[in-house]
């Protein structure tokens, strides 16, 4: 693993790039955006809310077909009118309730291998249940890196994994917790 750049940090593991990024995760072009879901599927606030506001009415459809997620899991719809052409769902743990740290490595492991079984090239995440959930964001931070690192060192077609974070603060978290990782 190697840094190319310093502001949108890059590291090669393997075929796969890993990036962090920051800004709005529905400006990402990537095949498949993530949201930050909760267990019924509702889109409501946070990545959830920017989602539905700027894909459309059509997401929040075909999540009413899907009947619900378990914690720690990941579920496909399409992008609607997003850049990007799916959207994974996935459902991170609100803190306090129990195994928190399992369902989120859990959820990011999971929507890896949604995208893969779906033949998707590249995804973008936000920091999950670090916004309305409340789990901490250097924690997630080290938990969702590790986990990607862990999953893209075996075999995947996922040529790029990009964290999107909102705003220079968390930005700033993930680019310390990455460093440490490498
Ligand atoms: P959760 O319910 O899992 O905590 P949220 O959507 O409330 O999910 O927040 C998860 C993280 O995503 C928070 O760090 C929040 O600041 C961030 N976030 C909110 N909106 C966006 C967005 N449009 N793009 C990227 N990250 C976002």
């Amino acid at each position: 693993m190697e840094t190319i750049t310093d502001t949108e940090l890059q590291i090669q593991i393997d075929n796969t790039t890993l990036e962090l990024s920051e800004g709005d995760i529905t400006e990402l072009y990537t095949d498949a955006i993530v949201n930050a879901a909760n267990a019924s599927l509702i889109l409501g606030a946070g990545v959830a809310g920017a989602v539905r506001a700027k894909g459309g009415p059509t997401i929040q459809q075909e999540c009413d077909e899907i009947d619900g997620c378990p914690v720690g899991g990941a579920v496909i719809t399409t992008g609607g009118n997003l850049k990007a052409r799916h959207v994974i769902h996935a459902v991170g743990p609100r803190k306090g309730e129990g195994d928190e740290e399992e369902k989120l490595r859990n959820a990011t492991l999971n929507s890896l291998k949604v995208a893969d079984e779906n033949g998707l090239k590249s995804i973008g995440f936000p920091a999950i249940s670090t916004g309305v959930y409340g789990f901490p964001i250097e924690r997630c931070a080290e938990i969702m890196l590790a986990a990607t690192i862990d999953y893209l060192q075996q075999e995947t077609g996922l040529k790029k994994v990009v964290f999107c974070l909102y705003g220079e603060e968390a930005f700033g978290v993930f680019e310390g917790v990455l460093k440490k990782l490498q």
